[in-house]
């Protein structure tokens, strides 16, 4: 790996991003990490931020939780979502997602913890909530 290459650093490390590796070699990409290519066998991997957006590949429906902390977040999505860079990850999504659906990453605490969750992304014409409080008054 090369020296700016590991100072990415991703959501498990404290930092709101999505991280990946890309292969030198052969630009086969993963999530979980590695130290050499499951394809090639190539110990250069660059490790990569990932824009966060994808589209929902499956997901399952939270109603409980297994500690008490944490049921305020109830009920909320596990999502599996096919990144624009080609890699698949295991996230949390809003309750509402649904398979095929264009997402986008944010990042919410939950219990102790900031993780990443996915939020259906914006069709071209829809505002998000702080858009729809800006007013021309005075222009
Ligand atoms: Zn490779």
């Amino acid at each position: 790996m090369s020296t700016a290459a590991t100072e990415i650093k991703g959501w498990y490390e404290g930092r709101p991003a999505i991280v990946f590796w890309a292969c030198r070699a052969c630009d086969t990409r993963g999530y979980l990490p590695r130290h050499f290519c499951p394809r090639c066998g190539a110990t250069a991997l660059d490790k990569k931020e990932s824009l966060g957006a994808g589209v929902v590949y499956t997901l399952s429906l939270m109603w409980r939780t297994p500690v008490a902390a944490l049921r305020p977040f109830v009920p909320y999505a596990i999502v599996l979502v096919d990144l624009v860079e080609g890699i698949r990850v295991l996230a949390h999504g809003d309750p509402d997602l649904r398979i095929g659906d264009r997402v986008t990453a944010t990042y919410r605490p939950f219990g102790d913890r900031v993780l990443p969750h996915f939020v259906r992304a914006r069709t071209a014409g829809e505002k998000d909530r702080n858009e729809e409080n800006i007013t021309l008054d005075g222009l």
